[in-house]
C-alpha cells in the first residue's frame, strides 16, 4: 500500500512527502479509508504505530471544505492529557500546513481568554482535554451542535483518569448523526460499553 492509493489531496501528499514518510503504517492503511467513508471506527492500537496520522490526515481533507462558525467547532478531538493534546495539535499543523484550517487547543493551565477568542473566531478542529472543555461548555462559550466528527483518543487512559462521565456528557451534546472514532491501546469493559452507547455500527481495527 502506498500513500498515493489512499486518495488524499495533493496538498496533503506534499505535506506527507515533506515529513519524509514512504508508506502508510498498517493502522493508517486500514483506518484512513474508513474515516474517508465517514464510518464510525474502533481502533485498538498503541502509541508509536502512527495512529495519530491515521485520523489527522483524513480529517484534514474532510475539513478542507465547509465553513467555520463562531463558537461552533466543526470537529472535536478529546485527549486525556495536555501533553497529548499539544502533540496532536502539532501533528495537525505539520500535515495541514498547505491547508487553511483553524485549530484551537483547549487545555488546562492556559489562559482561558485566548481560548475563548479563538473559539469566537470559529475553528475547524478543537483539541481538548475533557475537564477544560466541560468548563467552557458550562460557561456557554462553546456550542457542540455543529460538531460532526468526534475523536476519542487514548480511551483506556481516559478511563484510568476518571474522564468517562465527562466524555458521556460531551457525547450527549453532539449531533447524533456525527462520525465517531475511538482509539485505545486496550479495550476494557467500560470502554466497550462507551463504544456500544455512542458509536454506530463501527468498523473494528486491531494492529
Ligand atoms: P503515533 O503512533 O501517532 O504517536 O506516531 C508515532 C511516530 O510515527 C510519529 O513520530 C510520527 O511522526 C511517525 N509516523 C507516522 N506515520 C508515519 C509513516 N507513515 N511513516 C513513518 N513515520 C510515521
Amino acid at each position: 500500500m502506498k500513500f498515493a492509493d489512499l486518495g488524499l489531496s495533493d496538498e496533503l501528499m506534499r505535506a506527507i512527502d515533506d515529513a519524509g514518510y514512504e508508506s502508510p503504517t498498517p493502522i493508517q492503511a486500514e483506518a484512513i479509508p474508513q474515516v474517508q467513508m465517514m464510518r464510525d471506527l474502533i481502533a485498538v492500537a498503541q502509541t508509536g504505530t502512527g495512529k495519530t496520522a491515521s485520523f489527522v490526515l483524513p480529517m484534514i481533507d474532510i475539513l478542507a471544505s465547509g465553513r467555520r462558525r463562531a463558537r461552533m467547532p466543526r470537529s472535536l478531538i478529546l485527549e486525556p492529557t495536555r501533553e497529548l493534546a499539544a502533540q496532536v495539535a502539532e501533528n495537525f499543523e505539520k500535515y495541514g500546513k498547505n491547508h487553511d484550517l483553524k485549530l484551537a487547543l483547549l487545555i488546562g493551565g492556559v489562559q482561558m481568554g485566548d481560548q475563548v477568542k479563538a473559539l469566537d473566531e470559529g475553528v475547524d478542529v478543537l483539541i481538548a482535554t475533557p475537564g477544560r472543555l466541560m468548563d467552557l461548555f458550562q460557561r456557554g462559550k462553546i456550542l457542540l451542535t455543529g460538531c460532526e466528527l468526534l475523536v476519542i483518543d487514548e480511551a483506556d487512559r481516559m478511563l484510568d483518569m476518571g474522564f468517562i462521565p465527562d466524555i458521556e456528557e460531551i457525547c450527549s451534546k453532539l449531533p447524533e448523526n456525527r462520525q465517531t472514532l475511538l482509539f485505545s491501546a486496550t479495550m476494557p469493559g467500560p470502554i466497550k460499553k462507551l463504544a456500544d452507547k455512542f458509536l454506530s455500527n463501527p468498523k473494528h481495527i486491531q494492529v
